[in-house]
């Protein structure tokens, strides 16, 4: 089988960086608890990993964060993820005595930055999000003055007035679909007519979905490695399916194995950011011998 690699692949370097401070915590402190505080990487392979060498994770779909950080003894450490949370938290941490490491990724940071110093030279900022996304959460608790779009709902929530602005700047979280953006500005241009982009979708997330746009017709159809619980990769299943071809999601190689993949000759293989480079080439490899 003729396998097109879809490029970048692996873990996205937000993800590389959270993983590499956890483990080093781990290795440092080898008898404290060290909590995860929301699922570091969206990816139950390499949470698994993590549990196996003593990292406590809590899952946001699980557990609210903010009662489980109020539930963690005195002298223990927390890991913030890469998608950011709410600043609130670490005066709680503080309270507590709890130590605390920030993986939050760069380009969360520097949204979230670059979004209230827009606000403080008086501008109006509309931010795109999943709701109940980590990163969403963080940022609408921590940017209060921002608006807020909600993709899956479409709907403008106006957690502050926007008044008679016309001239909104738009941000949004970092794993968004190319889809999901044009739908929230198709809608949102309609009632703010001189809206401007702030910082949208992250390199990682942009690079990987504009591949699977660009892939040749030829490609029979197209495998997505990652999680049903990762944001990034979901999304690129759905724009691997607006192909009208075959696509499929799968966690790992014993995903893709029982998959009826003998009718094909060429697909193409993406990944999304919470999946590692051995799971991406153990699959490659297994297709490549098909
Ligand atoms: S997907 Fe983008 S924003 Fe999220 S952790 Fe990775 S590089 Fe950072």
């Amino acid at each position: 089988m003729k396998v097109d690699v879809i490029s970048p692949y692996g873990y996205c370097a937000g993800v590389i960086s959270a993983l590499n401070k956890a483990k080093k915590a781990k290795a440092i402190h080898p008898d404290a608890d060290i909590y995860l505080l929301g699922m570091l990487v969206h990816n139950e392979e390499t949470v698994e990993e993590l549990s196996k060498l003593g990292l406590k994770v809590i899952d946001e779909k699980k557990v609210d964060l903010l009662e489980a950080l109020r539930g963690i003894e005195e002298g223990s450490y927390v890991i913030f993820s890469a998608h950011g949370h709410p600043k609130a938290y670490e005066e709680i941490a503080r309270e507590r005595k709890i130590k605390t490491i920030d993986s939050t990724c760069v380009f969360v940071k520097e949204n979230e930055e670059a979004a209230l110093s827009d606000l403080s030279k008086g501008k109006k900022v509309i931010y795109l999000g999943s709701k109940g996304h980590l990163e969403t959460t963080g940022f609408l608790a921590n940017v209060k003055a921002a608006s807020f779009f909600d993709v899956k709902a479409k709907t403008l929530e106006k957690r502050k007035p926007l008044g008679e602005t016309t001239d909104p700047i738009v941000y949004s979280q970092t794993t968004l679909s190319l889809d999901e953006v044009n739908m929230a500005l198709d809608i949102l241009k309609g009632r703010y007519p001189n809206l401007t982009l702030g910082r949208l979708r992250c390199h990682s997330t942009t690079l990987r979905q504009n591949a699977i746009l660009s892939l040749p017709n030829e490609v029979e159809a197209v495998i997505v490695l990652g999680s049903k619980t990762s944001n990034n990769s979901v999304k690129l299943f759905e724009l691997a399916k607006r192909r009208n071809k075959p696509a499929f999601l799968c966690l790992n190689k014993e995903e893709v194995r029982k998959l009826d993949l003998k009718r094909f000759s060429y697909v193409a293989l993406a990944s999304g950011a919470s999946t590692s480079r051995e799971n991406f080439f153990a699959v490659k490899e297994y297709l490549e011998s098909l």
